[in-house]
């Protein structure tokens, strides 16, 4: 496995973000490393980074629209040390919980490929092999769904995506999915901000 800083693997990833690096200078256009506690509960799993919002600022789901309702949440069950990412980027501190992504490259059209989401598998199966037992896994959307029971070698077939379900998987871990919280997702309604905070209301009782 190549360092994630540097890593190359996916041909068509990289060169859409040299891309984007030439149109963003000041953009960060390199894999991005999971953000939070070293040793948490809780392990949040979302698809890849966003163009304006975790490429551009290094850190998952901070930058974005789609970090809004997640941070929102992870505020109020004491998770986050703030409310807004975006606006406390240096002061940001998450506690009993590890925020990182299936994919770890900006994809273009949000829409990783099944080789490049398999070859970026590697880098989760190690954050994952690093959990406590009795921890938790939430995973924002299938590909993510999909990309934890990779991770464990475990079939799909048998552990379908759907919000709210749970799964145990090996070493004592467990699984609960919920729609992603996308700027798609919540303007459309298919995620509102009382489900999402249904499925941490379920986190905190699993993690007490
Ligand atoms: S998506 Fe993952 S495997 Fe592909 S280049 Fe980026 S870090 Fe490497």
């Amino acid at each position: 496995m190549q360092h994630l800083h540097s890593c190359k693997l996916c041909p068509r990833l990289y060169a859409h973000r040299q891309l984007q690096k030439s149109r963003y200078p000041n953009y960060h256009c390199l894999p991005v490393a999971s953000f939070g506690d070293e040793n948490p509960g809780l392990l949040i799993v979302g698809l890849a980074p966003g163009l304006h919002g975790a490429n551009a600022s290094g850190r998952p789901f901070t930058g974005d629209a789609s970090g809004a309702t997640l941070f929102q949440c992870l505020y109020k069950f004491g998770f986050a040390s703030h409310q807004h990412a975006a606006a406390d980027l240096n002061e940001m501190q998450l506690t009993n919980c590890r925020i990182t992504n299936a994919v770890k490259c900006l994809p273009p059209q949000n829409k990783p490929d099944s080789v490049e989401i398999n070859r970026c598998n590697p880098y989760l199966r190690d954050e994952i092999s690093q959990l406590q037992a009795a921890s938790v896994i939430l995973a924002l959307g299938t590909i993510a769904h999909r990309a934890v029971l990779k991770a464990f070698e475990m079939p799909q077939s048998t552990s379908r995506f759907g919000h709210m379900a749970e799964f145990d998987l090996p070493g004592d871990l467990r699984l609960i999915d919920s729609y992603h919280c996308s700027r798609y997702n919540i303007n459309t309604g298919r995620l509102t901000l009382p489900m999402f905070e249904k499925v941490f209301s379920r986190i905190e009782q699993l993690l007490q």
